[in-house]
C-alpha cells in the first residue's frame, strides 16, 4: 500500500516562536493519532528548520521538508541554500517546483530538473509540484501542460534509478486553486491524479506508479478533505493557509486517518 500524507507548507508565515508552537502542536497530534501509513510533513521556512528538528526528533511518522533548495550544492550563490544543507539539519524531504517559485522566481523546467537531481544527491526525497494556469484548463491544455511537466524535469530519471532512491512525492497543485477557495472538484481533481498515474505507468512502469504518491494540493480544507481523500489516486495532501493553524490542519489528518481506518 502507498504511503497516505499530510503535508504542511508553511510558506513565508510565523516567527521562530510561533513556529515552535504549530509545531509542537502538531507533534502533539501526530503522537496521539497516528497510523502505520500516514506520513504528516511540516515545510517551515529555512531558519527553523533546526530547531523544528529537535521538536520533531524521534516522533514516528512526523518528517520535515524545506520549501525550495538550490541546483548548486556549495560556492558563491549569495542568500541561498543548498539541499545538502538542508539535510544537515534535519530534513527529509524538499518541495521542487511549487507555482510559486515557477510564477515569481522563474524556475524553468530545466532549474526544476537541476533541483530533482540535487536533491537526490543530498539524500532528500522531492515533493514534485506540477498543475496547470487557469488559462491552460479553459483553453484544454491542462493535461498536456502536466505532462511536459513531468516529462521534462521528472522523467529523465528511470526505473533504475529508483532500485536505490526512494520515489518522488508528486503534489498535483492546480496553480487556479491555491489560496483562491476555489477547490478542484473530486471530478477535476481524481481525473487528474489518475492521468498523472498513467504517465508514471508508461513512463516508468505499473510497480512504480502504483508505488508513487500523489497529494492534492489547492484550497483543501477540513471541510473538502474527507471528500478528496476518498478519491482512489489522492494520497494525501499539499496544504497551505489550513496548515497555519494546528487544529485545521489535525482536521484534514483526521479525513486521512478515516479514509485509513
Ligand atoms: C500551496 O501553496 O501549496 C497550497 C496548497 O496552498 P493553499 O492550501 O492555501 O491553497
Amino acid at each position: 500500500m502507498r504511503k497516505k500524507i499530510i503535508a504542511g507548507n508553511w510558506k513565508m508565515n510565523k516567527t521562530l516562536d510561533e513556529a515552535a508552537v504549530l509545531a509542537t502542536e502538531i507533534r502533539s497530534h501526530v503522537m496521539h493519532s497516528g497510523h502505520a501509513h500516514l506520513v504528516t510533513i511540516l515545510a517551515p521556512p529555512f531558519p527553523y528548520i533546526s530547531e523544528l528538528a529537535h521538536h520533531c526528533a524521534d516522533t514516528s511518522g512526523l518528517e520535515l521538508a524545506a520549501q525550495n533548495c538550490h541546483t548548486e550544492t556549495q560556492g558563491a550563490f549569495t542568500g541561498e541554500v543548498s539541499a545538502q544543507m538542508i539535510s544537515s539539519c534535519g530534513a527529509s524531504f524538499v518541495l521542487v517546483g511549487h507555482s510559486e517559485r515557477r510564477l515569481y522566481f522563474q524556475e524553468d523546467a530545466e532549474i526544476l530538473r537541476k533541483k530533482i537531481n540535487q536533491a537526490y544527491a543530498c539524500g532528500l526525497t522531492p515533493i514534485y509540484c506540477i498543475g496547470e494556469t487557469w488559462e491552460q484548463r479553459s483553453t484544454g491544455k491542462h493535461f498536456e501542460t502536466v505532462a511536459q511537466q513531468l516529462r521534462e524535469s521528472l522523467f529523465h530519471l528511470t526505473p533504475d534509478f529508483f532500485a536505490s532512491h526512494l520515489l518522488p512525492i508528486l503534489a498535483y497543485e492546480p496553480v487556479w486553486a491555491i489560496g483562491t477557495g476555489n477547490t478542484a472538484t473530486t471530478e477535476q481533481a481524481q481525473e487528474m491524479h489518475a492521468f498523472i498515474r498513467q504517465e508514471l505507468q508508461q513512463n516508468w512502469n505499473t510497480d512504480l506508479a502504483n508505488a508513487c504518491s500523489i497529494l492534492y494540493g489547492g484550497s483543501c480544507n477540513a471541510s473538502n478533505a474527507s471528500d478528496l481523500f476518498a478519491c482512489q489516486d489522492i494520497d494525501g495532501g499539499l496544504i497551505g493557509g489550513a496548515s497555519l493553524k494546528a487544529t485545521d490542519f489535525q482536521h484534514i489528518r483526521q479525513a486521512m486517518l478515516e479514509v485509513l481506518a
